[in-house]
């Protein structure tokens, strides 16, 4: 079931299914107690247990349209969406010819998003900072039968973006899991150079392997990710990056890159995802914002207002 199926199945059951099965809880209870009034034949219990029966059936009819309009409606609209999604992703998957689309494409959606959000960017800046959400989930490439890193060890880096976007910027990141690709990278490893050569090799081979791993291990989100909104960030694990333990291409690419051990921080996922969402490097006075180079100085990193609300109306965080 896709992603906004789920949801939709989640808001369902806890705003409407949940009290009515309190009310009828409270109900029943309240039937049980009342006194039978013997003149004509315990009628005023009667109602009462009419009236819980009515519940009952609202209850049936309630779980029958959520069922057919979240299961049947909703998984058949959004795999038709995730399939054209990945055909999508697919021509972008093209060496050299897709891989120009995509940079463009990816920047063009960017900019329209950051104009639509800019109201809310001001809003923000001004402290309006109502709950959002934002994706992302980790591909661990199998290399001759090996996993770059085990789920384990990545866990950290998952639980500390969480806490950072939760605790700066009133964001719940969800994490939607880790998938290994037995998808073997070109050349039997997989490097980056983080730079204006690795920008330009995306275009290439490796990054239509990239795009290719993603189709696979995210099909839920495909159709998202080739609209751009709410669309998934993407960690890869790699064996090296040229000079450094993370890599993302800023706002151009749904992926960021890190490193397999001796490794990254344990906020580089953190540190990388604010780069997916349009945030450069920083040289705070202290050394603790997420965005300075090298290491932070504490495992509680900070952004600043202006960071918090760019992150905010980025176009993978989102409020549906
Ligand atoms: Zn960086």
């Amino acid at each position: 079931m896709g992603r906004s199926c789920t949801e939709i199945e989640e808001w369902v059951e806890e705003e409407i299914q949940r009290p009515i099965e309190e009310w009828e809880e409270r109900a029943e209870e309240r039937c049980r107690r009342r006194r039978c009034n013997w003149w004509c034949l315990c009628c005023n219990k009667w109602f009462c247990w009419i009236e819980i029966i009515l519940v009952k059936v609202i209850k049936w009819v309630t779980e029958i349209v959520k069922t057919l309009v979240t299961r049947v409606v909703c998984t058949a609209v959004n795999t038709i969406l995730d399939l054209l999604g990945a055909l999508w992703e697919l021509i972008l998957s093209i060496p050299i010819i897709g891989g120009i689309i995509r940079t463009v494409f990816n920047w063009v959606v960017e900019i329209i998003w950051r104009i639509i959000s800019f109201p809310e960017f001001l809003a923000s800046l001004a402290g309006f900072r109502p709950r959002k959400k934002m994706y992302f989930g980790v591909i661990i490439p199998v290399i001759n039968d090996r996993a770059l890193m085990e789920e384990a060890d990545i866990q950290p880096w998952v639980d500390t973006a969480i806490e950072i976007y939760d605790r700066t910027c009133n964001i719940d990141l969800r994490f939607t899991g880790f998938c290994r690709t037995r998808v073997e990278p070109p050349g039997g490893s997989i490097s980056v150079n983080c730079g204006a050569e690795g920008f330009f090799a995306d275009w290439w081979l490796d990054g239509s392997w990239f795009q290719f791993i993603q189709i696979g291990c995210k099909f839920q989100s495909n159709w998202r990710r080739a609209i751009g909104h709410g669309g998934e960030i993407t960690v890869v694990i790699v064996n090296n990056i040229e000079n450094a333990v993370g890599c993302s291409m800023s706002a151009t690419h749904n992926y960021v890159t890190v490193q397999v051990p001796p490794g990254p921080f344990v906020d580089t996922v953190a540190h990388e995802i604010g780069h997916a969402c349009l945030l450069g490097h920083v040289t705070s006075t202290d050394g603790n914002n997420l965005m300075d180079t090298g290491g932070r100085s504490t495992l509680l990193p900070v952004l600043d207002n202006v960071q918090i609300s760019a992150v905010r109306t980025s176009r993978h965080c989102v409020y549906f």
